[in-house]
């Protein structure tokens, strides 16, 4: 930016200019000094880094770099034995969990376990979550109702419950127990439970898989269940059509009590 001022030589021949000047003149001059000072155009200061300076740097910001390398990446810490078991939101997060004996909303009307975690050993639980994927295709996935059920909440249902036919006594233990057994149901892409029927743990001729008072699309979908949890190695049980248990595994009956504040 520049400032320009008039030519004062032009007005030399005007003597009441001459008059007036003469007496403004020194507070005149002093305010074109300090106006040209202030519009003395000053270019930015730039402040050169020396090159050894921004060599220095690099390395620094290379290190940076690599700090926040090693510690994008997301570690998940397992809160147990991974050799035993698999917490199947670990494995699938887009599996539904709905554990029901987290919740009162189960045929013994109680919670049973202190918080709802999908347990399964751990080909148990790769093999669901394969299953999951497979439905996905199709424009379903699944639900989970129960899966691991520790012994000691066995024996609490077998207390609560003690009718073989409902509830499987605690000594004999049963596949949920085991780590090999899922109760499960469909969703569609949206992610709502399809109708399969009955509800979950409807003790009746109507949840049996040979039952077929239902509509096409309803016995279609039990079908559908049945058949791709076969492809992945789960074996149906008659009279329940959403238990189905794995049958390339061997383990023990198991006490083990998932934590909750993880
Ligand atoms: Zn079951």
């Amino acid at each position: 930016m520049s400032c320009k001022f008039p030519n004062l030589q032009m007005f030399r021949n005007n003597v009441l200019f001459n008059f007036k000047f003469s007496r403004m003149r020194p507070y005149l001059i002093l305010l074109i000094i300090l106006f040209q000072f202030a519009c003395k155009d000053t270019p930015p200061q730039k402040k050169e880094e020396p090159i050894s300076s921004i060599n220095d740097s690099i390395p620094a910001k290379l290190e940076q770099l690599d700090t926040i390398k090693a510690v994008a990446p997301r570690t998940i810490t397992y809160d147990y034995d991974t050799l035993q078991w698999l917490d199947l939101a670990d494995v699938e997060k887009g599996i539904q969990i709905d554990m029901r004996y987290a919740t009162t909303n189960n045929f013994v009307n109680e919670q049973m376990y202190e918080c709802g975690r999908c347990f399964l050993r751990p080909e148990v639980a790769r093999a669901v979550a394969e299953a999951h994927h497979h439905l996905k295709k199709q424009g379903y996935g699944l639900k989970m109702l129960d899966c691991f059920r520790p012994r000691p909440i066995q024996q609490k249902l077998w207390d609560k419950v003690p009718n073989p036919s409902y509830v499987t006594p605690p000594k004999k233990g049963s596949m949920h127990n085991r780590g090999l057994a899922v109760d499960l149901t469909l969703v569609d892409v949206a992610g709502n439970q399809i109708d399969m029927g009955t509800p979950f743990d409807f003790f009746g001729k109507e949840a049996h898989h040979t039952y077929t008072g239902f509509s096409k699309e309803i016995l279609d979908h039990r079908k559908l269940l049945k058949q791709t949890m076969k492809l992945y190695g789960f074996k149906h049980i008659r009279t329940e059509w959403w238990h189905y248990s794995y049958t390339k595994g061997k383990h023990e009956l198991s006490d083990y009590l998932w934590e909750c504040d993880h």
